[in-house]
């Protein structure tokens, strides 16, 4: 098959929602795919923040492989002992006492809203959730509503109700929306998809502080920046903050579909029996999968080795400050974004660094986006730090 004929295909029978680019992925290894054509890319996409151990990693391969052998999918009718030992090595690794599995980070983050709403209602009545502007919180109903998309919103009106925003690290909006009504606040402390928009220490803490006067949940949603990718296994731990509930997905089993949510005792026991389930939510072969990830991240040393290789991707990338339509480098760990100024287009120099073997994406406000494997290498760094600055070098404005 080329690519020809697989685009054919996708323009014919795929719902037309996605837009892809040119290229045919077969394998991967390390931390490189290579394309139906035999060229090789290092990946900074890692299947967007989710191929945590790259690829064909042996130890994660063989869990894997061995739990396919062995038992995939029994549903939750049922106990597994990989499961049972998961749920326990999560829970003492991030402090949360309780859990709840399911298949990705929109799942989660419903999850979590269902049980801010269960809470709720044992604690006197029905309240609102509070996001903010420029979140990415997923593509269900719910999540969508507190994902700032005015174009999606319209399209798939009427949304559902008790939902508010206020304005991105703005405190004085923020403490202003906090009304009576409120009940929970959900946030990114890096906006992922908003473009490696991070929030500043001092939001956090005193969004954070004025919450816990107030007796409103503090929700943070650590898809995109839960298990180790800013240096941290979670990024709240930057903070000193100690949320009610965190969201995880992405990266969680290593690229096989996986998500969570994870609620302190007296929030996650709100939900009762027959309030919330999942056919595959955490089955077998998906706990397998994210035990050996966490596993490799806390006793095979990848936590510390990635929060090294980010601060080396960090000093690497300030070099990059000298070129003028560089307007911002942002980030934390393995999650960092250059934003463009508008006179050039972000989307051009991805293709650029395609062609020198790189892949990178695009975010919002003409962001570049690197989100490789914890597993990313120094000198795969420095390659692709190098092909940019040589981009940079030869571009015009
Ligand atoms: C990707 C992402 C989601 C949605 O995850 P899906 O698995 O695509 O549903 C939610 N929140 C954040 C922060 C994300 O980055």
């Amino acid at each position: 098959m080329n690519l020809t004929k697989i685009k054919e295909a996708e323009e014919k029978h795929y719902m037309p929602v996605f837009s892809r680019e040119n290229i045919v992925l077969e394998r991967g290894e390390g931390n490189c795919v290579y394309d139906i054509g035999g060229n090789k890319y290092v990946d900074f996409v890692a299947g967007i923040a989710s191929n945590l151990l790259g690829y064909a990693h042996p130890e994660y391969t063989k869990a894997v492989c061995d739990q396919v052998n062995k038992l995939i999918h029994v549903s939750n009718h049922y106990y597994t002992e990989i499961q049972s030992e998961y749920i326990s090595k999560l829970c003492d690794a991030s402090g949360f006492s309780r859990v709840f599995l399911c298949n990705s980070g929109a799942e989660a983050n419903e999850c979590a809203i269902k049980l801010a709403r269960c809470y709720f209602k044992n604690n006197g009545g029905a309240k609102t959730v509070l996001a903010s502007e420029g979140a990415f919180h997923g593509r269900t109903l719910a999540t969508l509503t507190i994902t700032d998309n005015a174009a999606q919103h319209e399209r798939y009106s009427p949304l559902p109700q008790g939902f508010a925003s206020f304005k991105y690290n703005d405190f004085d909006d923020f403490k202003s929306k906090l009304t009576n009504d409120v009940g929970a606040v959900f946030l990114e402390t890096i906006q992922g998809e908003g473009g490696v928009r991070p929030f500043s220490n001092d939001f956090l803490v005193n969004a954070y502080a004025l919450c816990k006067s107030k007796g409103v949940l503090f929700i943070v949603d650590e898809v995109q920046t839960g298990m180790g990718r800013t240096g941290k296994l979670f990024s709240f731990e930057h903070y000193g903050i100690k949320p009610d509930i965190i969201t995880l997905a992405k990266g969680i089993a290593g690229g096989i579909p996986m998500g969570a949510c994870l609620a302190s005792e007296e929030v996650g026991t709100a939900f009762k029996q027959g309030d919330h389930g999942s056919t595959f939510g955490g089955n077998a072969l998906a706990c397998a999968a994210a035990n050996k990830v966490l596993d490799i991240l806390l006793n095979g040393g990848l936590l510390e080795r990635a929060a090294k290789t980010g601060e080396f991707f960090g000093q690497s990338l300030a070099h990059l400050s000298k070129y003028n339509f560089i307007d911002d480098i942002r980030g934390k760990g393995l999650i960092r974004g250059i934003q463009l100024s508008e006179k050039v287009s972000a989307a051009a120099f991805e293709g650029r660094l395609r062609e020198r073997g790189y892949l990178v994406n695009v975010t919002r406000n003409n962001t570049l986006r690197f989100i490789p494997p914890l597993t990313i290498t120094k000198e795969e760094i420095t390659g692709m730090v190098s092909a940019l600055d040589e981009i940079c070098a030869s571009t015009n404005v």
